[in-house]
């Protein structure tokens, strides 16, 4: 159910649920984060959420990323998901965190040239679409070995993890699946060394599904509507 009750309560709410799922599958409390998914919300709704403990923040518009958090104190830290225009790249700065959504090698060509320039070297996640929806962006899982074995080229680019995104008409059990796959494509990979890939991230899980996720593995969630109500656009 997803009513508009206020971002504080509906924050604890998440959170104890989380600590739920985390109680569930025995997993270490300090491997599990919550993203507060804020994109479409007016900095008012990400001000609360600030005051009601938030810290971590994930927008999909670099746009309105570059428009909203100036506006909050700087001790939030910011996650870029959804898929990422190579022509937007040179608007990021040191402030970005993590960003999610590498799928391609033009975006990481992009981003290495960008981080040369400004002397950084970003923190990044490779998207991968394990439903195989052809409706959704992300290397399918066979491209994702090639695609690591090429990081090294790129000093400015680390990869730290997978990320993914469910199909939209899936049931619980097929995207219980989803998680799964997505945590032992990670295990599988991980037991090969390679230069500038440390897959430690797994992040997968937003409203409908941060539970499941939480049991599969997820290390990081992406929550918007559950913390800030529905939607008005996307
Ligand atoms: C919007 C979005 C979310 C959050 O979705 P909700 O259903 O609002 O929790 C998570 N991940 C990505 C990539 C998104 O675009």
């Amino acid at each position: 159910m997803l009513t508009n009750k206020g971002i504080e309560q509906s924050l604890v709410e998440v959170r104890k649920r989380i600590d739920l799922a985390i109680a569930r599958s025995n997993r270490d409390p300090r491997t599990i984060r919550l993203l507060a998914v804020s994109k479409t919300r007016p900095v008012s709704a990400l001000e609360e959420a600030y005051r009601a403990g938030q810290r971590r923040f994930a927008e999909n518009r670099v746009q309105e990323w570059l428009e909203k958090a100036p506006s909050l104190k700087n001790d939030c830290e910011w996650h870029l998901v959804g898929s990422l225009q190579t022509n937007k790249v040179k608007y990021l700065d040191q402030s970005v965190f993590m960003i999610h959504s590498l799928d391609r090698f033009s975006l990481l060509e992009t981003l290495n040239t960008h981080g040369e320039r400004i002397d950084t070297i970003w923190r990044t996640l490779v998207q991968v679409n394990i439903a195989r929806d052809p409706a959704k962006a992300g290397l399918s899982p066979e491209e994702v070995p090639d695609f690591l074995n090429s990081i090294g080229d790129y000093p400015h680019v680390q990869v730290q993890g997978l990320m993914t995104i469910g199909a939209f008409d899936a049931s619980a059990t097929e995207t219980q699946e989803f998680f799964r796959q997505l945590r032992v494509l990670r295990d599988t990979l991980q037991s090969t060394k390679r230069s500038g890939v440390d897959l430690r991230e797994l992040s997968m899980g937003m409203s409908g599904d941060f539970e499941l996720a939480i049991e599969e593995g997820a290390t990081l969630v992406r929550v918007g509507r559950q913390i800030f109500g529905t939607r008005q656009k996307v």
